[in-house]
């Protein structure tokens, strides 16, 4: 066998620091990583795909087997396309547990050569989500330590 190729797909709106621990750990196990932006979300973005890569691009510069990109339609296609053979999640508190079950477990059925990783949060970020940090944005809320810098600043400017 050849590179270990891993896709870690998401909605990233934007990328918080909880999201980057778990690219940077998975980055340290597989050879090749694709981060996908995933735009058939049915959640209304704050961000464009656009912008979001941009930003993850940006904080994962020193990753060099990082890759960004933007992705529709399934994931295990999506992974299939790109020679992965793992798809990588993280896992916060008990709530993620069934709903990413579900998601593992649909796209083992769709395709049972690609495996589901799960990659538990560092306990710090267990209740870090892109939506708790637009929420305390939008109030002007301090988010400079659940976020990387860059994205502080893109955030701020959205809701200026
Ligand atoms: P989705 O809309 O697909 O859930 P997200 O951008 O919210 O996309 O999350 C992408 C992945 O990152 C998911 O596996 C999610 O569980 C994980 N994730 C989100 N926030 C954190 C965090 N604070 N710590 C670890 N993993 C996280």
């Amino acid at each position: 066998m050849g590179e270990k190729i891993a896709v870690i797909p998401g909605t990233f709106d934007p990328i918080t620091n909880g999201h980057l621990d778990i690219i940077e750990r998975a980055a340290k196990i597989f050879d090749v990583l694709y981060v996908s932006v995933l735009n058939n979300s049915s959640k209304k973005p704050l961000f464009t795909v656009e912008e979001r890569m941009e930003m993850i691009k940006q904080v994962t510069a020193h990753l060099p087997n990082v890759q960004v990109e933007s992705a529709s339609g399934l994931t295990v296609d999506y992974a299939a396309k790109r020679g992965a053979t793992a798809i990588v999640r993280g896992l916060r508190a008990v709530s993620d547990f069934e709903y990413e079950m579900q998601i593992a477990s649909m796209n083992r059925t769709l395709n049972a050569e690609i495996e589901t990783f799960f990659v538990m949060t560092n306990t710090k970020y267990s209740f870090l989500s892109s939506s708790m940090v637009k929420e305390v944005a939008q109030y002007q809320g301090d988010i400079r330590e659940l976020v990387p810098e860059v994205v502080n600043e893109a955030v701020q400017a959205k809701f200026k």
